[in-house]
C-alpha cells in the first residue's frame, strides 16, 4: 500500500499519488475546485503535498497537516498560509532557511539542515483529521524517518505532530508510554530510538494572534535543535 521507496524523490512521488484517504482526497481536491476569492487566478495543488527540504537534514520539523488554502494551494508545507508566515522567518533567522518569506513553490526557497514534513499530508475539514486517518498516513512518516539517514532531532510542531511521533515509536517496537511525556513548549526529551524531540506550540493563527507563541519562543525552539543536533 505504501510501497518501500528507495530515495526521498521516490517517496514524495509515491505520496503525491496517495488515495488512500477518500474523505481526505475528496476534501482537497472540493476546495482546490472552489478556491477562496483572493487566490481565484491559483491552480490548487490539490492533492498530497510532499516534504520537502535538505535530504541531509539532521532536524525534521513535523507539523500537522496541509492548510487547505496554504499548502494545498502552493503544494508545499507551510508555504502560503499564516503559519507559514510565521514559521519560516523563525526558520530564516535560526539559519535553515535561505529566505523569510514563502509564496509558492518556485519562490527559491532552499532549506540547509532541516526537512519539513506533517503527520497527515492532505488538508483535513477543520484542520482536525480522524484518528484513522492518522494511522492510514503513518507509514509515510515511518519511511521518511528511516531515509532521513542524518537525523537527530525532531521539532513536533503541536501535540498531534508529538503523538504522531510517539506512535512513530510505538511501531518500532519501542515501550513507550505516554504518560512519561507530557506536552509543553520547549519540551525536550530522548525517545528510545535515540532520536531527540523539542515540542512546541503550532504556529497556527490561533496561537500566534493572541500571543501563545511568540516570535521568540518559535525562534528559540530552533536555536536549541540545531545545538542538539550539533549543527553550527
Ligand atoms: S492523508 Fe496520507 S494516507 Fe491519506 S490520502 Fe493523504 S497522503 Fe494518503
Amino acid at each position: 500500500m505504501h510501497g518501500s521507496p528507495k530515495s526521498l524523490e521516490a517517496l514524495n512521488a509515491q505520496i503525491i499519488s496517495c488515495n488512500l484517504c477518500s474523505r481526505l482526497r475528496t476534501h482537497c481536491i472540493e476546495i482546490a475546485r472552489v478556491r477562496r476569492r483572493a487566490y481565484t487566478d491559483w491552480e490548487y495543488w490539490g492533492r498530497p503535498v510532499p516534504s520537502f527540504g535538505d535530504p541531509q537534514a539532521r532536524v525534521l520539523a513535523l507539523g500537522l497537516a496541509p492548510g487547505a488554502h496554504g499548502s494545498n494551494r502552493t503544494g508545499r508545507p507551510f508555504t502560503g498560509d499564516g503559519s507559514g508566515d510565521f514559521l519560516f522567518p523563525a526558520l530564516h533567522d535560526a539559519g535553515f532557511a535561505s529566505q523569510p518569506g514563502a509564496s509558492s513553490r518556485d519562490d527559491g526557497m532552499k532549506l540547509t539542515g532541516l526537512w519539513i514534513t506533517s503527520v497527515v499530508r492532505c488538508a483535513p475539514p477543520g484542520n482536525k483529521p480522524s484518528p484513522e486517518e492518522l494511522r492510514t498516513c503513518a507509514p509515510w512518516l515511518d519511511h521518511e524517518i528511516a531515509l532521513l539517514k542524518k537525523l537527530r532531532v525532531v521539532v513536533c510542531l503541536g501535540r498531534i505532530a508529538f503523538d504522531g511521533l510517539l506512535a512513530y515509536e510505538k511501531r518500532r517496537g519501542s515501550a513507550t508510554l505516554r504518560s512519561q511525556y507530557s506536552f509543553a513548549h520547549g519540551a525536550e526529551f530522548t525517545l528510545p530510538s535515540g532520536l531527540k524531540a523539542i515540542t512546541s506550540y503550532h504556529p497556527s493563527l490561533q496561537n500566534t494572534n493572541t500571543g501563545k507563541l511568540t516570535k521568540p519562543m518559535l525562534l528559540n525552539v530552533f536555536l536549541r535543535a540545531r545545538d542538539l543536533a550539533g549543527l553550527k
